[in-house]
């Protein structure tokens, strides 16, 4: 149908699907959704309008997509342990942006941890919406450990007291301290919300802590661990229920996007079969395996280390900058994105780090077993990063590897 009305967008739609088949997919933020999830995602619910939330609606002819609606949030409710969840946030910025709307007024303080650290834009950072029309204070990692000092957040805290604290982030390859960042929230009488955009696949499987009983506002995409379609839920407790529900909906955005909330839904049921606890627990150990790999290999790694999904390499000891390195990589079968390091002395468009993960490759059916060939690819292919033949062997190694899964 598609080729015939469009051939153009189909011929690139396959070109797309055949590069995602033939490359290693380590951008730590993404993943490959089941065919179940691309079935809901390309459904007819993208015909229907319905502001408001069930029950409540501005628009006729919600006999079906309340009940949609209602089993996302029950199935996000029950997987997380949650009193509330609102699903209709269309991407995990503007679910971050719901927080501000609600529980902020323009010029208050609030507290992020830095980009350059391995926080999000929307917590804080200057150029973000959020930094310019709020008061941010952000903070940020230890030059010796990489890893956040919570007495360094409780000093920030009680010096600049935010009105909300964010934790989480996009470059953190740690443990997240959640009980820590209540207790802080708790002593400068904050609002603790926990973005688990990265991690929430690792927390509905067991395989990272839960931030609930500690956050009691939560935000997070369903596109990253999660393994659902492009889209994002906030989830809090019943006291903070009606107002993010009031910021998101009239405040923020209009129509909920419909084919998104019934892809999140089937996303969800995915995310609370057995299997998915043993695919969230397989990912931390790729990763694992990966980090102990490239380390052997003479690569420095921020915070030494990972206990979740996601490595963050710091190349100034390979004599390369990320963007190169990133590229190189690229061109050899193997998909990351370069990235700042902590502290960098390089400039954000041409950093010193590239970032990698491994939900995607997981989903591939990757095992620990493997992740020593793909740090040996790596360390070829930084080596080589001026070698086009060089590393088109090496892509032809990995288009085997993928071939034979
Ligand atoms: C990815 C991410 C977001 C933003 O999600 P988008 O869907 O890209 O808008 C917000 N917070 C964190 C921590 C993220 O990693």
């Amino acid at each position: 149908m598609l080729r015939e009305v469009d051939p153009e967008i189909a011929t690139l739609i396959q070109a797309e699907e055949h590069r995602q088949a033939r490359k290693l997919r380590m951008i730590a933020s993404e993943n490959d959704v089941s065919a179940a999830v691309l079935e809901a995602t390309g459904s007819v619910l993208t015909n229907k309008y319905s502001e408001g939330y069930p029950g409540k609606r501005y628009y006729e002819g919600q006999q079906v997509i309340d009940q949609v609606e209602l089993l996302a949030q029950d199935r996000a409710k029950a997987l997380f342990g949650v009193d509330h969840a609102n699903v209709q946030p269309y991407s995990g910025s503007p679910a971050n942006l719901a927080v501000y709307l609600a529980f902020l007024q323009p010029g208050d303080t609030v507290m992020g941890m830095s980009l350059p650290m391995g926080g999000h834009l929307t917590h804080g950072w200057s150029v973000s919406a959020t930094g310019r029309w709020f008061r941010s204070v952000q903070y940020e990692v230890r030059k010796d450990t990489g890893r956040v000092d919570m007495d360094d957040v409780r000093a920030l805290a009680l010096a600049e007291r935010p009105k909300v604290i964010f934790c989480g982030g996009t470059a953190i390859p740690r443990t997240i301290d959640f009980p820590a960042f209540a207790d802080i929230a708790r002593e400068v009488d904050a609002l603790l919300v926990a973005d688990i955009a990265h991690i929430a696949g690792l927390v509905a499987g067991g395989a990272h802590p839960s931030p609930v009983g500690h956050a009691p506002v939560i935000t997070t995409t369903t596109h990253k661990t999660l393994r659902g379609p492009r889209g994002a839920m906030i989830l809090t407790d019943a006291a903070h229920a009606k107002a993010i529900d009031r910021a998101v909906f009239p405040g923020l955005q209009g129509g909920p996007h419909n084919h998104t909330t019934a892809a999140i839904a089937v996303a969800l049921k995915e995310a609370s079969q057995p299997e998915f606890r043993d695919y969230a627990h397989m990912i931390v150990k790729n990763a694992q395996a990966l980090a102990e790999a490239l380390l052997e290999r003479g690569f420095d790694l921020v915070s030494g280390g990972t206990d979740n999904h996601l490595v963050l390499i710091d190349l100034t000891s390979k004599l390369i900058g990320g963007k190169p390195a990133a590229q190189a990589l690229d061109r050899a079968g193997i998909e990351l994105n370069y990235n700042a390091v902590p502290f960098d002395t390089r400039k954000p468009f041409d950093p010193s780090g590239i970032r990698l993960g491994t939900p995607g490759v997981t989903t591939r059916g990757l095992r620990p077993e493997q992740m020593p060939l793909i740090a040996d690819w790596m360390d070829r292919a930084i080596a080589a990063h001026d070698n086009d033949q060089a590393l088109d062997l090496i892509a032809a190694e990995v288009e085997e590897l993928l071939g034979s899964l």
